[in-house]
């Protein structure tokens, strides 16, 4: 899922989809689990600044690994992006506080290699340094998100980790 932003700030595109969370290389702990999906729906709109910004909701569940007992624990998302493309840091510290920074240069941010591999032909290398791969989006809002250390919640008892 790699896309052209600008085509898509242009259009005011709205994208919804599912993510298989087997999909996801880097959050930290992830079980290997095709069952569980993210849902996603974003909007590419440019605010009044002329900024251009992603809004959206993605949400559902993961199972990560307990590092009380070690045991699998569900962990549900969900939450509501609101990030706005800037091309370096200076221009993210001056963001407005509603949104949150993505730094978007050419090439910093990584290509999806199957929609490189099948585009390859058409697109010049140029374009596609400036694509953006929702994946990749995604999966920071949910790294984010996630606790730092996944555990079962302990109850009223002050019990935890009982599965
Ligand atoms: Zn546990």
């Amino acid at each position: 899922m790699l896309i052209n932003p600008w085509q898509e700030f242009k259009q005011g595109r709205c994208i919804d989809g599912i993510i298989e969370t087997s999909q996801f290389t880097r959050i930290p702990g992830l079980i290997d689990n095709s069952i569980d999906k993210i849902y996603f729906a974003i909007e590419f709109y440019c605010d009044t600044q002329q900024r251009y910004c992603i809004k959206g909701h993605i949400n559902g569940k993961l199972w990560l690994t307990c590092q009380r007992c070690l045991k699998p624990v569900a962990n549900t998302i969900d939450t509501k992006i609101n990030l706005a493309l800037v091309s370096n840091y200076e221009a993210a510290k001056q963001l407005p506080d509603m949104y949150e920074p993505v730094i978007f240069k050419d090439g910093n941010i990584r290509s999806d290699n199957s929609f490189d591999r099948h585009n390859r032909t058409r697109a010049n290398r140029d374009n596609n340094k400036s694509k953006l791969s929702i994946l990749d989006l995604i999966e920071d809002e949910i790294i984010l998100v996630l606790p730092y250390v996944p555990t079962h919640p302990i109850d009223m008892e002050g019990e935890t980790c009982q599965v």
